[in-house]
């Protein structure tokens, strides 16, 4: 039996991911795979994870904000990489000196990356956005004409490149949603207007799909999709199953400390939890600060000497307690919280059941002190 060398750590299996994007990548025969490497891999880890998507069929990366580009570009990551959210201020002339493509949706993001662009002596390549019924980022198809306009003026003037037209889904988790339709027609016609104004040559990259899409809809392959979710094993659309994807992600954790107390004895803070018999518990350090949501109190299970055990009540901030009854259980003895479900443990998708939320949430918030150990 091996021991972490902490009291917690959160298992990436890098084949996992490797596997998972063969998988999406034959659902999408000749279509570029962008993985979505957001908010450090979605808890994953940015720079491993994405060295293992580039080794596994993904050609680009994708990031929300600059700074996560800039930090894969520090790395040594040479792949084309898109960041979308860009608020004012972002550091746009490092981004285009590091060659970090731009989403713009508004002709005056255009004009601030054309600018940047200019001070740094570069072109920068901009993917433009329209808003084809996500409700959020990028042009409404009214403004659509005047960001087209807008960057096709830079283009002239050799400051920025369009190299990607593209949109977000709204509903592509909610199978049969009328909002699907809608979306792919009206990016369609956002294409249509693009080309007929002159952005739209071959080289130009168009994509919608994130992972549900991805799964779900070949009519919305474009270029190239953006998967994320699903690179880590977990089920973009849970009521259609799991699509045989295999979750990369393991948390673990050590038992700090075992004791055995009468039976009406009050656990952790409110004493929401009382032994109804003498019983054994076992403290688990881990707690919300590490991203075990405080809503799990007396809710989500985890594997502790060979069986499920729910969480016997209040998480805290570095902790929590489990109740095993009269089974045996020593400090140092690992507990599994979630994993593929192989040895009999939850699943992260459990996890979000449980707790009313969806795996995205919960494996983003896998804390800092948490050490990602690969596989
Ligand atoms: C996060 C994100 C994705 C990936 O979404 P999943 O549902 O995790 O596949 C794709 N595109 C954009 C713009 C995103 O923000």
């Amino acid at each position: 039996m091996s021991f972490p060398m902490t009291p917690a750590e959160a298992r990436v299996d890098l084949s996992a991911i490797r596997e998972n994007l063969a998988l999406l990548g034959g659902h999408v025969p000749g279509a570029e795979m962008m993985v979505a490497v957001k908010a450090d891999a979605y808890g994953h880890g940015l720079v491993p994870t994405a060295r293992a998507c580039l080794e596994g069929g993904a050609t680009r990366l994708g990031t929300a904000y600059v700074r996560e580009a800039l930090a894969l570009r520090e790395a040594g990551v040479t792949a084309p990489i898109l960041a979308w959210i860009i608020p004012p201020g972002e550091p746009l002339e490092q981004a285009v000196e590091r060659d970090v493509e731009l989403s713009a949706g508004s002709p005056r993001l255009v004009d601030e990356i054309a600018g940047a662009a200019a001070r740094a002596g570069v072109t920068a390549r901009v993917h433009l956005k329209v808003e084809a019924g996500a409700g959020r980022g990028g042009a409404t198809l009214d403004d659509w004409s005047a960001v087209i306009d807008r960057a096709l003026a830079r283009q002239a003037e050799g400051t920025v490149e369009i190299t990607g037209l593209w949109s977000h889904f709204a509903c592509a988790d909610i199978p049969g949603h009328p909002s699907i339709a809608l979306q792919l027609a009206a990016f369609d016609e956002a294409l249509a207007v693009a080309e007929k104004a002159g952005a739209g040559g071959s080289h130009v990259i168009r994509h919608i799909a994130n992972s549900a899409a991805t799964l779900t809809l070949p009519q919305a392959r474009y270029d190239m999709v953006r998967p994320g979710i699903a690179v880590f094993g977990l089920s973009p659309v849970p009521e259609l199953g799991d699509f045989g994807l295999r979750p990369a992600m393991t948390l673990v954790a050590r038992i700090a400390l075992v004791k055995r107390v009468p039976k009406g004895s009050g656990v952790s803070y409110g004493h929401l939890y009382v032994t109804d018999r003498e019983s054994t518990l076992g403290l688990v350090p881990l707690g919300y600060a590490d991203g075990i949501l405080r809503h799990a109190t007396n809710r989500a299970e985890v594997l502790a000497a060979g069986r499920r055990r729910r969480i016997a009540g209040r998480v805290c901030m570095d902790q929590f307690v489990i109740d095993v009854g009269d089974d045996p259980l020593a400090e140092g003895d690992e507990v599994i919280l979630f994993g593929d479900g192989s040895r009999g443990e939850p699943t992260l998708q459990e996890w979000a059941d449980s707790l009313g939320t969806i795996t995205h949430e919960i494996v983003t918030r896998i804390g800092s002190r948490v050490p990602r150990v690969y596989r």
